[in-house]
């Protein structure tokens, strides 16, 4: 085999050739990389042999750790067997047993798979659903949507849509199609002076106000329950998403929870909805779908929904919708082995004592002269710094304060990528109780020696 490339020529390369996801190219191309080419458990290895702990699951999808067996195997089988087949006019076997498995694990009421490869995707075949599920039963109105202030859904177009975020997307603004936004209760930042109870009350007011407003014309309300992460880890208590789904009922609205960060045992439970006893219409699954390994992602639907698309072929009622690399075999086999792993090493019931752990953990951050709030939901936490904590002022955009914080953890061998100046500690569930205190301890150290210098 020939040897592979050293460092600068991986460099020259990258720097000539590769335009990085949500990178400003230019200051990229003026630093050195860090380039990742192996990972074992919960750390990455660069090229050099350096070591460091993978604190955000590899944006967020991570779940057993890097290698594990049970999931390299089962994904090496099915390479023997298939890599891949089309799901258009044939079945293959990893998509049918996971989907079956996806079922019986979902909220009882959803009953379908429909798959695709991104949480974009998730959720623009959801949004897709949800309005061809209205003209079929002859409600042409319900041509409106709704979704929670900074909710972050994914960036095709119609994502982007519902989860509009001005730094973003605002020269996209011609293109998208008009949602209804409602504020979520985040206390820290809307409701400042209120307690969490009646920013909880005045959150769902005002969402029951703008259903009023439009009845009969909104098709679907979507929300991100228990955490909005993308917006920096905005948390909400599981009786918001328990009154959206009252107030989607009472209005005959669907409702479409998008679980592609919360979902699979982020928040402690299997998926967040649970915590609050919610069985959203539509549920967009991705991210830890397939243990984090391949991309794979799912739309999960009612039969109510599912059987509205029923009909003789020349009614043209079939959902016009699919991907090349729709229910991946790879892919799915991963997400078959994830839930294996999920029961042999009982993951859920691990998780309780951590989950508590981290809670505590936390907690002292909040004495920080410049940590302003800090939020948490199960396994994932947003640390937010500010200039002067007392107005919660941001730091000027200019400053990179969260960035800073992340060059400072790397150089104690940890991976953390920020959401503008929140610190966002999203570990994969394989973490021991050990490796969360050093964690806690390593970006505790950071945001101080950043802040304060
Ligand atoms: C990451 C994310 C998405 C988009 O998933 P991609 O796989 O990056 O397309 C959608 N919704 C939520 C809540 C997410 O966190």
């Amino acid at each position: 085999m020939n040897s592979s490339p050293g460092y600068n020529q991986l460099k020259q390369w990258d720097h000539a050739y590769v335009w990085h996801p949500f990178t400003q190219m230019q200051e990229w191309l003026s630093e050195e990389p860090l380039i990742i080419e192996r990972a074992e458990g919960n750390y990455l290895y660069d090229v050099q042999g350096r070591c460091y702990f993978d604190g955000v699951s590899s944006l967020w999808c991570n779940v057993h750790g890097h290698g594990r067996r049970e999931l390299v195997e089962a994904i090496r089988n099915q390479l023997d067997a298939v890599a891949h087949t089309t799901m258009l006019g044939l079945v293959n076997i990893p998509a049918t047993t996971l989907a079956k498995r996806l079922i019986e694990l979902a909220p009882a009421g959803l009953q379908r798979v429909f798959y695709s490869d991104s949480g974009a995707t998730a959720v623009e075949i959801a949004l897709k659903m949800a309005f061809e599920y209205w003209q079929l039963r002859g409600d042409s109105n319900r041509t409106l949507y709704v979704s929670l202030g900074d909710s972050y859904h994914g960036d095709t177009i119609g994502s982007v849509s519902v989860g509009y975020s001005e730094v973003f997307h605002k020269r996209y603004r011609p293109l998208l199609f008009p949602c209804l936004r409602i504020t979520p209760p985040h206390v820290f930042r809307y409701y400042r002076n209120e307690s969490a109870q009646s920013a909880l009350a005045h959150a769902l007011e005002e969402a029951e106000r703008i259903f009023a407003e439009n009845r009969g014309r909104i098709a679907a309300l979507i929300a991100e329950p228990l955490m909005q992460g993308a917006a920096g880890m905005w948390d909400q208590p599981a009786e918001y998403i328990a009154g959206l789904q009252k107030l989607c009922r009472a209005n005959n609205v669907l409702l479409i929870c998008d679980e592609v960060a919360v979902g699979f045992g982020r928040t402690g439970r299997m998926f967040a909805c649970e915590h609050a006893g919610v069985t959203p219409d539509l549920m967009c699954l991705g991210k830890g779908i397939s243990g984090g390994l391949l991309p794979l992602a799912a739309t999960l639907a009612t039969e109510e929904i599912f059987k509205a698309f029923l009909g003789k072929y020349e009614e043209r009622k079939t959902f016009f919708h699919g991907h090349t690399y729709t229910g991946n075999p790879l892919a799915c086999a991963a997400g078959n082995a994830s839930l294996d792993v999920f029961s042999s090493d009982r993951v859920l019931k691990r998780l309780q004592p951590l989950i508590f752990r981290f809670k505590e953990l936390l907690q002292p951050l909040k004495q920080l002269p410049h940590v302003s709030d800090v939020r948490q939901w199960g396994m994932m936490a947003g640390i937010e710094l500010a200039g002067d904590v007392a107005s919660r002022e941001g730091y000027p955009v200019a400053s990179q304060m969260g960035r800073q914080v992340i060059i400072e953890a790397r150089k104690h061998g940890v991976i953390i990528r920020p959401l503008g100046d929140v610190i966002i500690l999203m570990p994969p569930l394989s973490t021991t109780l050990s490796e969360l205190d050093w964690l806690v301890g390593v970006t505790s150290e950071c945001i101080r020696a950043v802040t304060c210098r």
